[in-house]
């Protein structure tokens, strides 16, 4: 396991239906099973492995008052909705990770440690690098401004931020804001994928510790569904067209930024440049630098041949965050 304050890690989809295969993708070491699990090393990458993100392992500190960040990256069609959400079959990381959450909880208070257990959840969308409440309804489309106070701490202003009681409550919230993001984004003429998705799970527990005393912990996790990572030249949208190039420009400045931010946190740089975008700067609490922060930064790969030049700036990008 990798001791860098950000672990990148790999995951290639499976072929879609006709979909033409890249022979120089598909030698890679893939797994049968596809999924995230696989213990052999990634040839392409040294020094990177697939992950087993065993969530038994990296959500129980959450109830302790770590921070977990778990970032998709890749091109549109890479598979990061589909491994952040997953499909009914296959959970993704979203509902997994609040599922066992909520299980945690229910050991916790089973055996006597946890005598409180409260989640809260927000999630936002930025687009343009502005960002937009994905709790609320989206017809009016609403910039809420983003502020650091004088702790350094940036946030969002007036961002919903709605208590939880259970998965099944969860899973109403989230499927609303789903429809959120897309009706705002039909309204507006736009796909979803020119945005970056942030969900934030807050959970704060109070708990018994040896000496019967209680002590209250809250623990914090990022989901970010990252705005597609094509080459925008090539994406067929119109260069005259402002609007997709405004919208080109602030993708390319954040994921830039973002590899920057984790190159830094990585090299143990003395400056990290969250500021030079919205994304690191509303996560700067979060990666790296604190002890208690761990993040990782899932790369997600495509195997059909008009992706080859997608996996290899996908895997620079990743090699160059080193
Ligand atoms: P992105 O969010 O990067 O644009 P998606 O998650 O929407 O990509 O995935 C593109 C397509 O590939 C979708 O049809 C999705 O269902 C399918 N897909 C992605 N990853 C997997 C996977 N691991 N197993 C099966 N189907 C997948
Ligand atoms: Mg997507």
């Amino acid at each position: 396991m990798s001791t860098q304050p950000v672990q990148i890690v790999a995951r290639i989809r499976p072929p879609l239906p006709n979909e033409q295969i890249d022979d120089a993708i598909s030698v890679l070491p893939i797994p049968s099973s596809q999924r995230l699990a696989a213990a052999r090393p990634f040839r392409l990458l040294p020094g990177y492995q697939y992950l087993r993100l065993g969530q038994r392992r990296i959500l129980p500190p959450l109830l302790k008052g770590h921070t977990l960040t778990i970032l998709a990256y890749g091109p549109t069609s890479s598979g990061k909705t589909f491994t952040m959400e997953g499909s009914p079959a296959e959970p993704g990381i979203i509902p997994r990770s609040v599922g066992l959450l909520f299980k945690l909880s229910e050991e916790g208070k089973d055996n006597g440690e946890i005598t409180n257990f409260q989640v809260h959840m927000s999630y936002l969308e930025l687009y343009k690098d502005d960002a937009f409440d994905l709790l609320v309804s989206q017809k009016t489309h609403e910039k809420l401004p983003i502020r650091t106070n004088a702790k350094g701490e940036t946030f969002v202003v007036g961002l919903t931020r709605v208590p939880i009681s259970s998965f099944s409550d969860w899973e109403k919230v989230f499927r609303t804001a789903s429809q959120n993001r897309t009706t705002g984004a039909t309204l507006l003429n736009r796909a979803s994928s020119r945005s970056h998705a942030m969900l934030t799970v807050e959970i704060e527990v109070t708990a018994h510790t040896a000496e019967t005393r209680e002590i209250t912990y809250s623990g914090k996790i990022n989901l970010v569904d990252l705005a597609g990572s094509e080459n925008n030249k090539h994406t067929g949208n119109s260069l005259a067209n402002p609007t997709r190039l405004a919208e080109s420009a602030a993708i390319n400045k954040s994921l830039s930024t973002l590899g920057q931010v984790v190159h830094a946190l990585n090299t143990g740089a003395s400056r990290i440049p969250y500021r030079d975008s919205n994304l690191t700067r509303l996560l700067s609490a979060s990666l790296g630098g604190k002890a208690l922060g761990k993040t990782i930064l899932l790369c997600n790969l495509a195997p059909g041949v008009k992706f080859r030049s997608d996996v290899l700036n996908t895997l620079n990008f990743a090699s160059r965050t080193k």
